[in-house]
């Protein structure tokens, strides 16, 4: 089963995904962690998209593109994957469909009123990704991952400046992507304003788990 998330910054994408994957035994493939891993490892991709992260622009097409046709022919992509945060444009759906079959799109619903408060408080394993929250989701140790022991930091692109950047950016250019798939009969919505659980318990009914 192929799967994608869409759904706004803090709609909780990652935080679905990582359960959803050993659930269904699937790859999870986090463009936005890829880059990560590539600006903390200092590797030429990192270093040509980490003032646009930062700045919570968006990564050229053609970049992110070739990334993604790249990670989805590894073999472990090959047993069904979720992918989180891409594509976030009209023109990366029509391309990946060149090299990947799409079986469902899933739309993470939350309000913005959520969204601000989530990423503000978000912390993320520079590790693993896993997310926590500052207040409601603390890591057991100060700045260390419960899960495995990475550093947990505080994203940059989770500034106030960052995050208006990143919404903006979101409903101009990767919300018409929710139509552009309905119209496909692709698209299932689920409220991801509850708790993670009740979140996950929605998602596996409109898979139909
Ligand atoms: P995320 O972890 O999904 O919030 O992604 C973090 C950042 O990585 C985004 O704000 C973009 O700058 C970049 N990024 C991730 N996925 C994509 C994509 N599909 N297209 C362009 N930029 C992306």
């Amino acid at each position: 089963m192929n799967l994608i998330f869409l759904g706004s910054p803090g709609a909780g994408k990652g935080s679905l995904a990582e359960k959803a994957v050993k659930e269904l035994n699937l790859a999870h493939i986090s463009t936005g962690s890829i880059f990560r891993s590539a600006i903390a490892e200092g590797s030429p991709l990192g270093q040509k998209v980490q003032a646009i992260i930062s700045a919570g622009k968006l990564v050229d097409d053609e970049t992110t593109i070739d990334l993604v046709r790249e990670r989805l022919s590894q073999e472990d992509a090959k047993k069904g994957y979720i992918l989180d945060g891409f594509p976030r444009t009209i023109f990366q759906a029509e391309n990946m469909k060149a090299f990947s079959r799409v079986d469902k799109v899933i739309d993470l619903e939350i309000p913005d009123s959520l969204v601000l408060e989530r990423l503000a408080n978000r912390m993320v394993c520079r590790k693993c990704g896993h997310n926590f929250h500052m207040i409601r989701n603390k890591p057991k140790q100060d700045g260390i991952c419960d899960l495995c022991g990475g550093e947990v930091f505080h994203r940059e692109d989770d500034e106030e400046t960052a995050i208006k950047q990143r919404l903006e950016v979101y409903r101009a250019r990767t919300a018409p992507l929710i139509e552009y798939y309905r119209k496909k009969g692709m698209l299932a919505v689920v409220d991801a304003s509850p708790t993670i659980d009740k979140v996950m318990e929605n998602f596996m009914a409109v898979i139909g788990r």
